[in-house]
């Protein structure tokens, strides 16, 4: 079923006689499109795309087979709205800011139903084509893992190495960061958003890479801890605790589980070597044409996986004054279990 066959009929189970997208990832899903403003208009019959001069060629080009319908000042969103449709109308509750809302209430003479995910419910189960472009997106990722393993080295910095990664994605294809790049050193480990900072690398440091980039739209995220030299016996110990919550994770990973049960599986190992307080985010979370997306694996989201979906697992310990490890890849739900789309090795690299 195609993606406008898939909107109609939540459509006809929602009882809507038209919906309304706006949020870019949004209307790129249905059209193809690129470009950051515009309006998707889908009716059980016809699909619109209303958008303003700067954007005519770009939809001619991307999305041909939408009727295009111009907007300017004479003719407002709310009013080509008017036009093209009436009865129920679903909006995006969580994307329309009030001002529209308002505009759209005083003039549309039918009715205005919020809708709460409604696209991005249909963007939780990738397609195969999705997936091929994700894993590419991965691809890339781990290339520039591998790459940054040979260069990296004791007296660069943190942001010398973030620079590295980026330029290198870049030069494979990737259109931006998917994020920004965290490179936490030595005691920095211990913050688990730490974003590459000036600080200098010192042998004997663990540090930790957390980087993706976005290929055609869709985001890759990966997170290796490496040594700088010869790691001690704490941070040997702190990393196979790590290895051994992920992969555990991973074993329990397959259609019809939920995701609590796999974020207590990670959690209840790093909770049984006594470092419970020192892993304090969720599990992992689902990644597509966003760095985050639903579900998640974490103690407080309870959904039952779905083949395509497309999960991170990432458990962490952060300890203060010491640092922390954190090992992340990116798997999809198969039939049987899972695919990782992660290649790069997790056993501790020294280097
Ligand atoms: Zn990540
Ligand atoms: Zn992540």
């Amino acid at each position: 079923m195609d993606r406008i066959t898939r909107v109609r009929k939540k459509m006809q189970q929602a009882s809507l006689d038209a919906v309304l997208f706006y949020k870019p990832e949004n209307l790129f899903y249905l059209s193809g499109f690129t470009g950051t403003t515009g309006y998707v208009l889908i009716t059980p019959s016809d699909k619109y795309f209303l958008t303003d001069f700067r954007y005519f060629s770009q939809v001619k080009e991307q999305a041909p087979e939408f009727e295009l319908v111009p907007l300017d000042y004479a003719h407002p969103v709310r009013s080509r709205i008017e036009e093209l449709t009436r009865g129920i109308l679903g909006f995006e509750e969580e994307h329309m800011i009030v001002e529209m809302y308002d505009e759209l209430k005083e003039t549309y003479e039918g009715e205005l139903q919020p809708m709460r995910r409604f696209i991005e419910e249909l963007r939780m189960m990738k397609d195969e084509q999705e997936l091929i472009t994700m894993q590419k997106a991965q691809d890339i990722a781990d290339e520039t893992y591998m790459e940054i393993l040979e260069i990296v080295s004791a007296g660069m910095t943190e942001e010398d190495l973030a620079q590295e990664i980026y330029l290198r994605m870049r030069r494979k294809g990737a259109s931006r960061n998917s994020f920004e790049t965290i490179v936490a050193s030595g005691v920095r480990g211990a913050l688990p958003h730490g974003v590459a900072s000036g600080k200098v690398m010192q042998r004997g440091e663990l540090v930790t890479i957390d980087f993706g980039c976005v290929y055609e739209g869709y985001c890759s995220d990966m997170t290796r801890t490496f040594a700088l030299g010869r790691a001690d016996d704490h941070q040997r110990e702190i990393y196979n605790i790590v290895l051994e919550a992920q992969l555990a994770a991973m074993e329990v990973i397959k259609p019809g589980v939920s995701t609590q049960v796999v974020d207590k599986t990670a959690r209840d190992i790093i909770a049984g070597y006594g470092y419970a307080e020192n892993f304090g985010h969720g599990l992992g979370h689902a990644v597509g044409l966003e760095i985050h997306e639903n579900p998640r694996f974490s103690p407080l989201c309870d959904v039952p996986l779905k083949v395509g979906m497309v999960m991170t697992n990432e458990p962490g310990i952060y300890i203060d004054d010491f640092g922390g490890v954190r090992i992340e890849d990116t798997v999809v739900v198969t039939e049987d279990g899972y695919r990782n789309l992660t290649h790069s090795p997790k056993e501790l690299i020294e280097v």
